[in-house]
């Protein structure tokens, strides 16, 4: 029986699975429901569903490497590396700490107050509604669900329709493997987010851009639900004269062109001095034939753009640019290919440097002094990560004490997204709000206060409290 179900599903294209409008409320109401059976909230309960979701990515893993390689070209390593292995670590996570996370806290002993007990429980927030983007389809998804999940919530999924495949895929898996009554997709674009958006959630998560995430805390607002928003923008690479360059360009160059650089903590544009350009310049080119062999379009390391549009755009940026492009430049947009571009000599009002690019391009653009290039981070919105390559502790130091960013990475670029523990988060335009294990976990969470008081403490000291309210009583 399990086998013809999935006979059946596999049969379904992505058109076919997307929810009709008028079922959206229903989703809803059944998920409230369920929530306020109390069915979430047993510990074994929750850890049932996580071990589930695990099972899910584990069994499935060939499908969903072919899935997004279908939706972005995707290199399996970059799917296991990126996708896969950070969500089966926030599932053991999860599993291993939900105990210690679900309990409740208690504030310090104070002598006035012990004697009712205060407390901080954990309770669940309900409903939560993940919205999610293309280029982390399964990742920024799944981590999310998680969290809902370990927090006690029941949860929906509303994953991107730019990656088809991708979501099709979970919609299948998920009624089969997690409880419906906890869990749902709604397959579905721009209308059925709309649809969504006007019922009110207990929670919502919306990782994508910053031009939806308007439209989503406004209809929020009606409803005065909470969001949490993880965006995007343009991540900064300072590239100091003390850094080993060899070092430097083989990590920018592998940050900047995995996912074809459609990752939102993506490094996008690097600041040095003139005196470390030409160097910096050298490595870089050296890398470049290092890993692609000087025909990226041929290479099985090197991913696609998600649509046909997508890859115009960003053709757009690199034949307007006034930069000089030192590699890559080729495009073919038919196939969504963006060779991966190296453009120096950008200028801070190029077009380059205008929007996030969210595609396989670094901007090379040099600055006087690093004091130079503080000041040009500090004129724009705040990053969602801050990158800086340096030896030397004193510009370390100087660079993260004297900026503001999602995240401040040294020496490294993208790892501290998936760094176990390490909050995922953005500041004013690239986010509010934090992602990733227990963090996530609280931020699902509702941190409930409590007092249990017994009658007889009015009669040694509150009893002061009732009226009338006599002079004998005034103890300030
Ligand atoms: P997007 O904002 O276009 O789409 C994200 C989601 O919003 C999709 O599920 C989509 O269906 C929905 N949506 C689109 N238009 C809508 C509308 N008018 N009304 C309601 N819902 C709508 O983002 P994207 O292009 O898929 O993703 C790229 C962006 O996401 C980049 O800016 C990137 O930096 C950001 N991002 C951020 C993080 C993070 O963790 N901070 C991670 C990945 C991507």
């Amino acid at each position: 029986e399990e086998h013809s179900s999935i006979t059946f599903y596999q049969t379904l294209t992505y058109n076919e699975m997307t929810t009709p409008l008028e079922e959206i409320p229903k989703v809803r109401a059944e998920l409230l429901e369920s929530f306020l059976s109390g069915k979430t909230r047993p510990i074994s309960y929750r850890k049932h569903q996580l071990t589930q979701l695990g099972y899910l990515v584990k069994d499935n893993a060939e499908r969903f490497r072919e899935a997004l390689a279908s939706d972005v070209g995707r290199p399996y390593l970059e799917t296991d590396f990126l996708e896969l292995n950070s969500i089966l670590s926030e599932v053991d996570l999860a599993l291993k700490n939900v105990d210690k996370w679900a309990r409740p806290d208690y504030p310090p002993f104070s002598p006035e107050w012990f004697l009712m007990r205060p407390k901080i429980r954990k309770d669940p927030k309900g409903v939560i509604l993940i919205i999610s983007p293309f280029n982390f389809p399964l990742m920024l998804s799944l981590c999310p669900l998680t969290s809902a999940i370990a927090a006690g919530n029941t949860a929906v999924i509303k994953p991107s329709e730019l990656s088809p495949a991708t979501t099709a895929l979970m919609a299948e898996l998920i009624p089969k493997y997690m409880d419906p009554d906890v869990v749902r997709v709604i397959v579905g674009a721009v209308p059925e987010t709309t649809k969504l958006l006007e019922l009110p959630w207990d929670h919502i998560l919306y990782t994508g851009s910053g031009r939806v995430a308007r439209i989503i805390l406004s209809a929020a607002a009606k409803h005065l639900t909470p969001v949490t928003t993880e965006l995007g923008g343009k991540n900064p690479v300072f590239v100091d004269k003390s850094a080993d360059l060899k070092l430097t360009a083989r990590r920018l160059l592998w940050g900047r062109f995995t996912a074809a650089g459609q990752i939102c903590v993506s490094p996008e544009y690097v600041l040095v001095t003139k005196e470390t350009e030409g160097p910096l310049i050298k490595e870089l080119l050296e890398t470049y034939k290092q890993f692609y062999n000087d025909d990226p379009e041929k290479s099985d390391s090197f991913a696609r753009i998600v649509s046909v549009p997508h890859a115009n755009r960003i053709k757009r940026l690199i034949d307007e640019t006034k930069g000089t492009i030192i590699a890559g430049g080729k495009t073919d947009t038919e196939n969504r290919y963006i060779a991966p571009t190296i453009v120096r000599d950008v200028k801070a009002d190029d077009v380059l440097m205008a929007d996030e690019i969210f595609g396989p391009v670094l901007s090379i653009m040099t600055v006087d002094t690093m004091d130079e290039a503080i000041a040009y981070v500090n004129r724009h919105d705040n990053p969602l990560a801050l990158y800086l390559f340096a030896q030397d502790e004193e510009v370390k130091n100087r660079v993260f004490d004297n900026t503001r960013s999602g995240a401040c990475v040294l020496n490294e670029v993208l790892l501290h997204f998936g760094a176990k523990n390490l909050p995922a988060g953005g500041i004013g335009p690239s986010g509010s709000g934090v992602t990733k294990g227990k963090w996530n976990f609280d931020e699902f969470t509702h941190f409930r206060s409590s007092l249990e008081s017994r009658g007889w403490i009015d009669t040694i000291f509150l009893g002061k409290r009732f009226p009338p309210y006599t002079d004998a009583k005034r103890n300030f």
